[in-house]
């Protein structure tokens, strides 16, 4: 053992080497910043390229200099990621992130709070109480109304689904368990169009995923209200027990909004929990323009949102709201011996492990409530209408061109496909273009020019594309289907010429 009056741990930096390596990682990351527009999206390699470049090495047993190491994984990461950050990424909805929340989560590790429990983060507790209220404000959801920061919208989306089960289930669920008799028969209601986490939290929080009941969706894929009617209440007369409905405030798929203010009414009417997925779209009901079609989103029993989607926060940033704050105590709450943190200097103080499934939880709040002061409400419904305006544009854009077939737009999505000129009617048709436009897509996503992604509308396989990107710019929307025609007759050509030979 060292002399610990004279302990100089390994891991520790002496502030002024912190201070010199610190500012060359931003100068680096600088540098990175000024250059996406020049680089590939992505590069293609195969994984087993990536894990030779990261080398094959067993445990370091001994210790290298820092600055060797973060000069090196700098290199590493920005060379061989695929850049969500780009201008030209449109895949899945997954954002570019806003510097200051570069910066916030490196502000957020150096003090590192436990915003698990009141006393080890006073401010950091505080500030993420302030920025839930914000998220709430910013929908216009109800005031009083309570949430927590968690990882992103799965976990958002949990949260709320475990505060509907000890609201609805009709018995103590948290002692009795989903075993008893009353549970046995739960059931929820989801349109065909849902995100897979209505499966992981039927499943995982012990439902099954039988008790999901799909409900059908209407030619703009929203879900079918008087078809919910009827499930609902054929279940209800067969004994079963109702408990949830998930309303979509913007779909995975096309951005599709279901109609809220009716399943809102549904769920009143017969004493049902509903819950809005917004993980994607319910910021954009901060936007004057689009508000009317969030009508009932306010009325929620509980809301998911993703600040690490539409408010660009570095990933991961997920928010859950409920209307009544208690809902997430009711569902989560337990008081260890160990923990005396009810209240500091005579105050009632708030405790986020009481209100969700982390017990020691990071400072996510930080980043997002920085970047909401940093641009306010009006920056965000500016660059939210700006991502939708320029989807719009892309839609015209990929309308214009001959070889390529639109089908949906929809807040910041729209779908299309390449069908070339040539191609007969048959009967072959749609099944060689569904094997066409996925080639298509391997081969965008691998080239690096654009990156899409895709979604099945009507057994159809579409190209994707959307806009949560404050980096994108009108040229890129331009090019876009320009180049998904080139690179779709480059591919239709190969596969012409693999079937002849
Ligand atoms: C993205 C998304 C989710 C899942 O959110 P993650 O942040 O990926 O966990 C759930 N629902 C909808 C509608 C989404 O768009």
């Amino acid at each position: 053992m060292t002399d610990p009056s004279s302990r100089r741990a390994p891991l520790d930096l002496p502030p002024n080497e912190f201070r010199a390596l610190g500012h060359s990682l931003v100068d680096r990351i600088a540098d990175f910043l000024a250059t996406w527009p020049e680089r590939p999206v992505t590069t293609g390699a195969a994984p087993s390229a990536i894990r030779e470049r990261v080398g094959r090495r067993p445990l370091p047993q001994t210790g290298a200099p820092p600055d060797a190491l973060l000069r090196d994984a700098a290199t590493l990461l920005f060379d061989h990621s695929l850049h969500n950050g780009h201008p030209r990424f449109f895949g899945y909805i997954t954002s570019s992130a806003a510097p200051i929340g570069m910066l916030a989560d490196l502000l957020a590790a150096s003090v590192n709070p436990n915003v698990g429990g009141y006393s080890l983060s006073p401010v950091a507790t505080e500030i993420e109480r302030q920025t839930v209220s914000w998220i709430a404000e910013m929908i216009g959801y109800a005031p009083g109304a309570g949430g927590i920061l968690v990882s992103g919208g799965n976990m958002a989306n949990f949260v709320c689904f475990l505060a509907a089960r000890r609201a609805r289930a009709g018995v103590d669920v948290r002692t009795a368990g989903i075993a008893a008799p009353e549970s046995r028969r739960l059931r929820v209601y989801a349109s065909e169009e849902t995100h897979t986490w209505i499966q992981k939290a039927a499943d995982l929080f012990g439902l099954g995923t039988d008790a999901i009941r799909w409900i059908p969706t209407d030619a703009r894929l929203r879900m079918d209200v008087a078809a919910l009617e009827r499930r609902i209440d054929a279940d209800a007369s067969a004994g079963e027990k109702p408990m949830l409905v998930v309303g979509t405030a913007g779909s995975v798929g096309t951005g599709a909004v279901d109609p809220l203010d009716r399943i809102r009414d549904v769920c009143r009417e017969r004493g049902l929990w509903f819950h809005a997925d917004g993980a994607y779209g319910a910021f954009a009901a901060a936007v004057p323009e689009e508000r009317e079609r969030f009508r009932g989103l306010a009325d929620a029993d509980s809301v998911a949102l993703d600040p690490h989607k539409w408010l660009y926060a570095p990933l991961e940033a997920g928010c859950a709201l409920v209307r009544d704050p208690e809902a997430l105590r009711d569902a989560f709450s337990y008081h260890p011996p160990y923990y005396r943190m009810d209240d500091v200097g005579g105050e009632p103080a708030m405790n986020f492990h009481e209100y969700g499934p982390q017990n020691s939880r990071g400072f996510r709040a930080l980043k997002v409530w920085l970047a909401l002061q940093q641009v306010g409400r009006e920056g965000y419904v500016r660059m939210i209408s700006d991502d939708i305006a320029l989807t719009r544009r892309l839609f015209r854009a990929a309308e214009a061109e001959p070889e390529i077939e639109t089908f949906t737009c929809d807040l910041s999505i729209a779908t299309f496909r390449y069908a070339p000129a040539d191609l007969g009617g048959g009967p072959e048709r749609e099944a060689f273009l569904n094997e066409l436009n996925e080639a298509l897509a391997t081969r965008l996503q691998d080239g690096g020019e654009a990156f899409v992604s895709n979604a099945m509308i009507d057994g159809k396989f579409a190209l994707r594309a959307c806009i949560v990107n404050f980096r994108t710019s009108a040229a890129d929307v331009e090019v876009l289907p320009r180049i998904v025609a080139r690179v779709g007759r480059e591919t239709y050509a190969a596969m012409k010429a693999e079937r002849r030979g």
